[in-house]
């Protein structure tokens, strides 16, 4: 499947966020299937080292959300090297560099966070930049389509399954 939606967990708001988990889920806008799945929890330490950035505001955050979406703090997480080198060989066997798209939560924060720690690592992002699609903008067009949420709100892999089944729900060619 050529389309997959993108969730970060993140310590941060800003474009060098640090990130402590990376959610994705493949899916089949025009089938309105659901693939596979890919979920790490990423040491917060190894992301604060490699550039990551943490915002009192996002801290604070955290300490209001469920202990359910809290419990990846207890997990020991991957570095985020070893994380983002994960990451892209799954998107790898997704499809061609240039065909995967990959769809975030705004213009501005899963895909280009996950992009900024790529290039901060020297390493090129394992999606084309033209490729980057918005989940958020395609919301707010449909107000009236409502998501079904199953899973643990802010855990990023239920977070991208939510995500991928609204927008198939909005836009899919048939609903699921
Ligand atoms: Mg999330």
């Amino acid at each position: 499947m050529l389309d997959v939606m993108l969730d970060l967990e993140t310590m941060g708001n800003g474009p060098d966020a640090a990130i402590v988990a990376i959610g994705a889920v493949e899916f089949d806008l025009e089938a309105g299937e659901i693939g596979e799945k890919f979920y790490m929890v990423v040491d917060l330490e190894s992301a604060i080292q490699m550039g990551g950035i943490m915002d009192a505001s996002t801290v604070l955050w955290w300490m209001q959300q469920s202990d359910e979406a809290r419990n990846v703090f207890t997990r020991q997480g991957e570095t985020i090297t070893k994380s983002m080198l994960m990451f892209s060989r799954w998107l790898r066997e997704r499809g061609d560099r240039s065909d995967v798209r990959v769809w975030g939560n705004g213009v501005a924060f899963d895909n280009v966070i996950l992009a900024g720690s790529y290039r901060r690592h020297n390493v090129t992002p394992p999606w084309s930049g033209r490729n980057n699609r918005c989940y958020r903008t395609v919301m707010k067009l449909h107000p009236h389509v409502k998501m079904q949420r199953v899973g643990v709100h802010h855990n990023a892999v239920d977070d991208a399954e939510n995500q991928a089944r609204h927008l198939i729900s909005m836009i899919g060619s048939k609903t699921i």
